[in-house]
């Protein structure tokens, strides 16, 4: 690749998994109105979206970006599994739990940090509370390091059908460095129950940017992936940002490969899943042809949310446990990100809603611009324009004229009907969405749009 156009574009930006980002929210919900929100969403007939966050980890690892608390305290999961329990005592109270539930998730965290009787009594709390749809996409994130075979069969007995697995890298000494030591067995060992168990999809997440990775250790990794083929590779950029996680800060960055071997690291692993045909979806995926995500992104028809990339279309989500953000009633909402915080919400309000942003109709337009453009890397002016009564061209056109050096340099398409990013384009999709993020206009006129905030495109 050009190393000037790589130059010109290598900035900082959202992943939108949401339009806004959840920096850029206006905190213009009221908490206290959460559950009167639930109970106007129950009268909505689309499919739901249920999310559960379950923050618990034994040990810390250096690259995580997640909401986790680091414990080994029975009695802290039990007093957190009470809250829950009381959480979802108010969501069953709105009604929302007769809409079908046809996307379900538990992540962390590390989910399967519950014991087996913990597994099964929070399941029935949710089965008290929601009607699944059949056939309903269900999943679970698990972390080979303390998974058993009994854990993914009583999973599978239970009705997930899912498993997402973190790796990062099967190089030791990466491993090491990141202090997330994981035995290749372990893994494998959590492959084996899966299809033992008949889980339609398994999904392992690896990580590009940590301390002694090499493009041949990675090459190493990648081929390891393939040889278990997973349905699904989700190929994470790491994103450094000890101002935000104090851990970080024990990470030897001397240690961490340059961009340039960043970016090879990234374009021989594409080439790697390519060769080995799956399909790449969006900013990060990578999927089977036979894989729903891969045959909705062939389609066009892809759609992504604070779960990642999805074939559900409706998009509202009821989300539990501390820091999950969901949307319901045209806002989105997060619950408090402190676990004490969290309890003490809960016990006296029933939920743990802090903050929110209540979408407006250009927000709408916009995201469903940028999400058309992150999911399916085009964009049908046509029909946008007729779902939002705008005439494309008027209502963009500074943002039209801002993609002009993209499409000079070969990454866009434009014409009257579509915006299309090319294939090369698709490793710049973050910067073509740039234009249409009017919260991130304002943050760069703010001088706050910078590193600091966002995590890096390339
Ligand atoms: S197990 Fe997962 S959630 Fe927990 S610290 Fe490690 S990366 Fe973060």
């Amino acid at each position: 690749m050009d190393p000037a156009l790589l130059e010109r574009y290598r900035t900082s930006a959202p992943r939108y998994t949401s339009y806004p980002t959840a920096v850029d929210w206006r905190d213009d919900v009221d908490p206290t109105e959460y559950p009167e929100r639930l109970a106007r969403a129950a009268a909505g007939d689309a499919g739901l979206s249920v999310y559960l966050h379950v923050p618990f980890c034994a040990e810390m690892c250096l690259f995580c970006g997640c909401n986790v608390v680091i414990t080994r305290k029975a009695e802290r999961v039990e007093t957190y599994l009470a809250a829950l329990e009381q959480e979802l005592r108010t969501v069953r109270g709105s009604g929302i739990g007769r809409r079908k539930v046809q996307q379900y998730h538990w992540g962390g965290g590390t989910p399967t940090s519950l014991s087996l009787a913990q597994i099964e009594r929070v399941q029935g709390w949710f089965e008290d509370t929601f009607a699944f749809a059949d056939g309903a996409e269900r999943s679970i994130e698990v972390d080979p390091r303390v998974t058993s075979p009994e854990q993914i069969e009583l999973l599978a007995r239970l009705g997930w059908n899912r498993i997402s697995m973190g790796v990062q890298d099967f190089d030791p000494v990466v491993q090491k460095a990141v202090k997330r030591v994981q035995p290749e067995p372990l893994t494998d060992a959590v492959f084996d129950a899966a299809r033992g168990a008949g889980m339609l999809s398994v999904n392992v997440d690896l990580m590009y940017g940590l301390p002694h990775q090499t493009r041949a250790g990675f090459a190493a990794t990648v081929q390891k992936v393939l040889d278990k083929r997973p349905e699904r590779v989700a190929l994470f950029h790491y994103a450094h940002v000890p101002w935000l996680k104090k851990h970080m800060t024990a990470l030897d960055v001397d240690a961490m490969p340059d961009s340039d071997e960043k970016l090879a690291i990234f374009l021989d692993a594409i080439e790697a899943f390519d060769d080995a045909g799956y399909a790449y979806i969006g900013l990060d995926h990578f999927a089977v042809p036979e894989d729903e995500l891969a045959v909705a992104h062939g389609e066009g028809s892809l759609n992504r949310n604070f779960m990642g990339y999805t074939t559900l279309r409706g998009t509202e989500m009821v989300s539990l446990g501390v820091s999950s953000i969901g949307e319901v009633d045209g806002a989105f909402v997060q619950n408090n990100p402190a676990e004490r915080e969290y309890l003490a919400c809960v016990e006296a309000d029933g939920h743990a809603v802090k903050r929110g942003h209540q979408l407006t109709a250009e927000d709408r337009l916009r995201r469903d611009l940028i999400m058309s453009l992150m999911c399916n890397g085009r964009v049908h002016k046509p029909t946008l324009a007729a779902a939002h009564g705008i005439d494309f061209d008027q209502h963009f056109a500074g943002e039209l004229a801002a993609l002009e050096p993209m499409r000079a340099d070969g990454l866009v398409e434009l014409d009257s009907d579509s915006l299309r990013l090319t294939e090369l384009g698709q490793l710049f999709m973050r910067n073509a969405a740039l234009p249409f993020d009017r919260y991130y206009a304002e943050r760069q006129q703010r001088g706050e749009a910078g590193e600091g905030t966002f995590s890096k495109t390339l």
